[in-house]
């Protein structure tokens, strides 16, 4: 198949690589992503059992989620396709002594080149970036393991995200900039539930991931609406 590098935007790519310098600055336009990291990671190590663990994050990014990962004891390889982002999460890795391979290759390639490989696969916050969310979410299937993990984030699609993913988050509390998310690029869960069952994984949870901006805290909990996160497994063979 001739998938290779069509499901990606390059406008998309274009918007993280611009900002790719400030991946790890906790007060830039991705201080979001700090703030729930300690969230995801707690969830992800709770469900999956993160050391000792082969694990792929899909669309790292600068790596915030990766580096946490491989700090629990998981052998960690991150592949995003924005070489800029690639870059700091290189650097940042060496900075902190943190093990982790990084690559920039489409999701769909690796699946093809290693499949049934990884123990765990993350990919958080990138489905709504991509043209086709179902050909990575064939692909995260693809590169686990039968009996294996994979979690799934990103934002319901409703006018209330609308509300409060675009309007809320990027004109009025400016926690991102403006451009960051198109609302029709949002996921429901049961289409996400839908792919991931053509796939071949079962959804095992859903949870999820709310702010508070009087507190300026994140918190999981039962209101999926507008963020959530998908806990998945790969039927066993
Ligand atoms: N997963 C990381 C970063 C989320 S930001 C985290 O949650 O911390 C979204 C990331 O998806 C960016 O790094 C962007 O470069 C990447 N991305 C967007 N489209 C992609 C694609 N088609 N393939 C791989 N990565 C992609």
């Amino acid at each position: 198949m001739t998938h290779t590098h069509a499901n990606v935007d390059p406008e998309e790519i274009s918007k993280f690589s611009e900002l790719a310098a400030r991946w790890w600055d906790p007060r830039s336009e991705f201080k979001p992503l700090h703030d729930i990291n300690p969230l995801r990671l707690n969830y992800v190590d709770k469900k999956a059992t993160l050391e000792g663990k082969r694990v792929l994050d899909v669309g790292c990014g600068g790596g915030i989620l990766s580096e946490s990962m491989a700090h629990r004891g998981a052998d960690v390889s991150g592949i995003d396709m924005a070489a800029a982002s690639l870059q700091v999460a290189r650097l940042h890795a060496l900075e902190t002594e943190t093990n982790i391979h990084y690559e920039m290759i489409a999701a769909e390639e690796l699946a093809e080149k290693q499949p049934a490989s990884f123990d765990v696969v993350t990919c958080l916050e990138m489905l709504e970036h991509v043209p086709e969310p179902a050909s990575v979410i064939q692909a995260c299937a693809d590169l686990v393991k039968p009996g294996g993990h994979v979690f799934l984030s990103t934002i319901n699609r409703n006018p209330k995200s609308y509300l409060f993913a675009i309007v809320g988050a990027e004109y009025i509390l400016r926690l991102l900039p403006k451009g960051t998310h198109q609302h029709k690029k949002f996921l429901r869960p049961s289409e996400l539930n839908r792919w991931a069952r053509q796939a071949g994984l079962i959804a095992q949870d859903i949870i999820g991931m709310t702010y508070n901006p009087l507190t300026q805290k994140y918190t999981l909990g039962r209101d999926v609406s507008v963020n959530y996160l998908m806990h998945l497994t790969k039927e066993a063979d």
